[in-house]
């Protein structure tokens, strides 16, 4: 029994420094960030993004949810009807007022894992760093996906002018 337990850690041992081994042979790559791009890898959480969908259409419908699962309480979302003249989501409601607090955000991605509707994703986005604390509260239009050519812009109804009425 104490035989076998000696030869199972000298084997784990001569397999982690065989790929200790096999690394010292590789080639050193050294990061040329700033002067370079920064390189990721696909599950990096970085700054936020709202998503749209294939129409166009904010995907946020403005559930809460995704407030309600941040452990930081650092999402700040006020909601609106979308009505025929106004449509910016495909659902019954969008977000007016969608913001981030980066000063409290953890980049934990429980928002991203409640959001029923994809609407929120983690970017690449890294450079947040700012001596001015108040520059960290993105709004949505700071991280709303602009719309691709070829996509229809939300349908916003314009204002009505304050002379216009039943006079
Ligand atoms: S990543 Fe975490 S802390 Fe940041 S907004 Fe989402 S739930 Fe909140
Ligand atoms: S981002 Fe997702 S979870 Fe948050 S309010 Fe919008 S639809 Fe709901």
């Amino acid at each position: 029994m104490k035989i076998q337990e000696i030869l199972g850690s000298a084997a784990a041992i001569a397999k982690g420094m065989s790929i200790t081994l096999r690394e010292m042979f590789q080639p050193t790559i050294t990061e040329d960030y700033p002067d370079g791009p920064a390189q990721f890898q696909e599950r990096f959480r970085g700054k936020h993004v709202l998503q749209r969908d294939e129409n166009g259409m904010e995907k946020c419908v403005a559930c809460f949810l995704c407030a309600a699962a941040c452990p930081s309480d650092c999402i700040y979302i006020e909601a609106a009807e979308n009505t025929e003249k106004t449509r910016i989501s495909g659902g019954e409601r969008y977000a007016t007022v969608y913001n981030i607090d980066y000063n409290r955000c953890i980049f934990c991605g429980y928002c991203v894992e409640a959001c029923p509707t994809d609407a929120i994703t983690h970017g690449h986005g890294f450079e947040l760093a700012s001596y001015n604390t108040s520059t960290l509260v993105m709004r949505k239009e700071d991280m709303l996906v602009p719309l691709e050519p070829g996509m229809k812009a939300p349908v916003i109804a314009a204002p009505v002018p304050a002379s216009a009425g039943g006079h």
